[in-house]
């Protein structure tokens, strides 16, 4: 199955794109994984990436796009794969479209975990992180005995700036902004399937795995 996953950050897509990979049994494919790989490897193309990055600049499309035409062209995801992370934007799904109709196939499905802005908020602006083990508390769902107090090393507790809801939603509007016509694009070929992404993380790779079925998964 060849599968896209789209979600807001805080949506516990990296989670999910675990579970619904290794339950598929296809490579989970993050831009991040594949950035790394090329810089670390010192390919042309990460050397490239690697000097916008040092330059606190935007990778441009065409050299993430040939990452990922790269990735794909692997052996391991010839007969599938779940991108995660890629694409974030219309023009990179139609290059999506394009290279994987020039390697004789296409997306069979893209899931969307919908998570509305609170629950995000909620999730996101309850986690602590130790100062002295990085370990992530989360005020609501995991807190520490003592506030402000590490559990594990007694370090110090505090909240990133990702975290603060201010950032949170800024976060959110930037990825409903790009992201709505993406699903729309997708939902344009009857490619798109939507599940509620709040509760359990069990209870999410559930819903998915259900949903995927109807599509071959
Ligand atoms: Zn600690």
């Amino acid at each position: 199955m060849r599968l896209v996953l789209v979600g807001p950050p805080g949506a516990g897509k990296g989670t999910q794109a675990e579970f619904v990979a290794a339950h598929l049994a296809v490579p989970k494919i993050s831009t991040g994984d594949i950035f790394r790989s090329n810089v670390r490897g010192g390919t042309p193309l990460g050397i490239e990436a690697k000097r916008y990055m040092d330059d606190g600049k935007l990778v441009p499309d065409e050299v993430t796009i040939n990452m990922v035409r790269g990735r794909l062209a692997e052996a391991d995801a010839l007969d599938g794969f779940l991108l995660d992370g890629f694409p974030r934007t219309v023009p990179q799904a139609q290059e999506l479209d394009k290279m994987l109709a020039d390697m004789g196939t296409q997306l069979d499905v893209v899931l969307e975990l919908v998570v509305d802005e609170d629950e995000v908020i909620r999730r996101l602006a309850g986690r602590r992180n130790c100062r002295g083990c990085d370990k992530i508390w989360h005020m609501e769902f995991d807190p520490p005995t003592r506030e402000g107090v590490c559990d594990r090393c007694g370090g110090q507790l505090y909240q990133r700036d990702d975290d603060k809801p201010e950032t949170i939603l800024n976060r959110l509007r930037e990825y409903a902004e790009k992201t709505a016509p993406l699903i729309d694009y997708y939902g344009a070929q009857n490619k798109l399937v939507g599940i509620d992404a709040t509760g359990l993380v069990e209870d999410i790779t559930v819903r998915a795995i259900d949903a995927l079925r109807s599509y071959g998964g």
